[in-house]
């Protein structure tokens, strides 16, 4: 008898010609007629061409969640909080209450290097705000408070000896290369009190704005 590789892997869960049970052909079982092959082929075909539709109905089987994350993370990665460092460690008790953000930061943190910092530093506060204010300028978003701390700035910066600011290139186009990769929150940090020489309005006015922007931003992410 002729050995049959007909079918030799699916056969075992064809259904039977009379439409029945399925049954298991051996090889030991009476070659098919022609009839029952075409029969066989069509309802293989019919089960192939039904697997798209079937795939479709088996995958999404109920919508995903949100992927529920925490107060800290708002505005992730731009102008979120620090990392949690707890659920750095494995996982955070504090849970969505937790001020510290708990969704990964891959991307290593951008530091003004040493030089860059000194260089920073030694401008007065006019000359700073004057580097600093074209990155929040093209950052900020238009909101009516994001907009009038840009003012506040603009202000300040006019206050400063007259000048156009120091010359871009060298040390200048490094720190404007620098701040481009900082995110939003970071060049935050350079309008903290501690920056500043002279009295400024700016350190409580960029605080305020820092966390209405946080709390315009969703807390969870899809
Ligand atoms: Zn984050
Ligand atoms: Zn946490």
């Amino acid at each position: 008898m002729p050995f049959r590789y007909y079918l030799t892997f699916i056969d075992e869960t064809e259904v039977g010609s009379d439409g029945g049970s399925s049954q298991i052909r051996a090889k030991s079982l009476p070659p098919l007629t022609v009839s029952q092959q075409e029969e066989e082929q069509d309802v293989l075909q019919q089960l192939v061409a039904a697997l798209p539709e079937r795939a479709a109905h088996l995958q999404p089987l109920a919508p995903q969640a949100p992927q529920v994350v925490n107060e800290g993370s708002r505005g992730h990665p731009d102008i979120c909080r620090r990392p949690c460092i707890r659920m750095a460690r494995g996982n955070c008790e504090a849970g969505r209450a937790c001020g510290f953000c708990h969704l990964p930061h891959t991307a290593p943190k951008i530091h003004l290097n040493k030089p860059l910092r000194e260089y920073l530093g030694s401008l007065t506060d006019a000359l700073r705000l004057a580097v600093l204010m074209p990155h929040f300028q093209e950052r900020l978003p238009q909101l009516a408070r994001a907009q009038e701390l840009l003012e506040v700035m603009r202000q300040e910066s006019f206050a400063g000896p007259a000048t156009n600011g120091p010359r871009p290139g060298g040390k200048r186009g490094q720190l404007d290369q620098q701040l481009q990769r900082m995110n939003l929150a970071g060049l935050f940090g350079f309008l903290g009190a501690n920056h500043f020489k002279g009295a400024s309005q700016i350190p409580a006015i960029a605080m305020e704005v820092l966390e209405s922007l946080r709390a315009a931003e969703p807390a969870t992410m899809a």
